[in-house]
């Protein structure tokens, strides 16, 4: 199926994490029929949530509910709505005249009046070869995915922020010992998830340091790790099963370089509290601009406003169909 002029969607959503399900969720309820690109192999629909084990902190669950179940249900809400789902990735976009243009790597083509870019973030790596070269055999940067494998055994959290602390408490649950390795003294993380961690018994740091290499690639599967001390360049090996990587995120806007203005880190730029870019008519919610905040229900509460904005957009210039 490919779009024809006169097959010219109201709003077009990339992406199908907690921002772009609430988006269409919004708009298929104001009437504009969204299509929701939602991404395919090897992309995951769903977002980081999909990745992720209990979440505790979004409203409305008292008991907390796990990742996958409450992207299931943003997606059956979407669905029930009226959203129409195409489960590819877009590979182009075409921001310079309207309507807007969008083809996935199938080929299908389509155009939309808006476009709402919901794409959301990845997980970093640290570059080194041995990481790339064990990556599946030992070397993750999912622990909920993973962790179920190195059960009873040693394993390794690389970073001190928020994702490193909960997977490290998560391992805990699942792994004898979880060492931490983070590269300053002190974490990045918030209060409550670094006191968790510290008070956890299993867990232990290993401060100031980076892994210089992951063993053993000859092996096929992760032994140990060599680490350097960053203050006095001291390295030592730490016998380990796996190692998790947990050091941040780069927002998934690689696609839309050129078409629409990001921060040096890639992420898009938009209006201060709002999900306007420098293109009228095209919008950004979610991780993919949130340099800050980034939480399910934040990224769920710029998918409505980038929603109603679109809605406010179609208003204003012709109307919807
Ligand atoms: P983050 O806060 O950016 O932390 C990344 C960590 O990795 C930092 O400690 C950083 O070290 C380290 N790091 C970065 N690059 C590295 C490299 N190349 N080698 C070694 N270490 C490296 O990322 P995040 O932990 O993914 O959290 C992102 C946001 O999501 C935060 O706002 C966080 O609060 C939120 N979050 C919340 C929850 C929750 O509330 N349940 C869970 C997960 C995430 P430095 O500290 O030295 O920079």
């Amino acid at each position: 199926m490919s779009s024809s002029a006169t097959d010219v969607r109201n709003v077009i959503i990339v992406g199908s994490g907690p921002a772009g399900l609430t988006a269409a969720i919004y708009a298929a309820r104001a009437n504009l029929n969204p299509l929701i690109i939602e991404g395919g192999f090897p992309n995951l629909p769903g977002g980081q949530l999909m990745i992720t084990t209990e979440v505790e902190n979004y409203p409305g669950f008292a008991e907390g509910i796990m990742g996958p179940d409450l992207m299931m249900a943003m997606r059956a809400q979407a669905e029930r709505v009226g959203a129409e789902f195409v489960t590819e990735n877009v590979d182009r976009v075409d921001f310079t005249s309207e309507p807007f243009y969008v083809r996935t790597d199938s080929g299908q083509e389509f155009h939309g009046k808006t476009v709402i870019i919901t794409t959301g973030a990845s997980a970093k790596w640290l570059g080194i070869p041995s990481e790339t070269a064990l990556n599946g055999h030992g070397v993750s940067a999912c622990a909920t995915c993973d962790g179920f494998f190195f059960r009873g055994k040693e394993v390794v959290v690389v970073g001190g922020g928020d994702t490193a602390l909960e997977e490290a408490t998560y391992l805990a649950r699942l792994c004898s010992k979880v060492t931490i390795v983070h590269r300053r003294d002190s974490l990045r993380g918030s209060q409550i998830m670094q006191q968790r961690a510290i008070d956890n018994p299993k867990i232990e740091f290993a401060w100031n340091s980076v892994i210089e290499e992951i063993h053993d690639v000859s092996a096929g599967k992760v032994t140990g790790i060599t680490l350097r001390n960053i203050h006095t360049d001291e390295t030592r090996f730490l016998a380990t099963d796996a190692v998790f990587i947990a050091i941040g995120h780069t927002p998934n806007t690689k696609l839309f370089e050129g078409q629409i203005e990001m921060d040096p880190a890639g992420y898009i730029l938009t209006l201060p509290g709002r999900p306007l870019t420098n293109i009228p008519g095209v919008f950004a919610a979610g991780d993919v601009q949130d340099t800050m905040y980034k939480q399910a229900v934040t990224a769920a509460g710029s998918g409505c406003m980038a929603a109603i904005e679109a809605e406010r957009h179609l208003h204003n210039h012709g109307g919807a169909h």
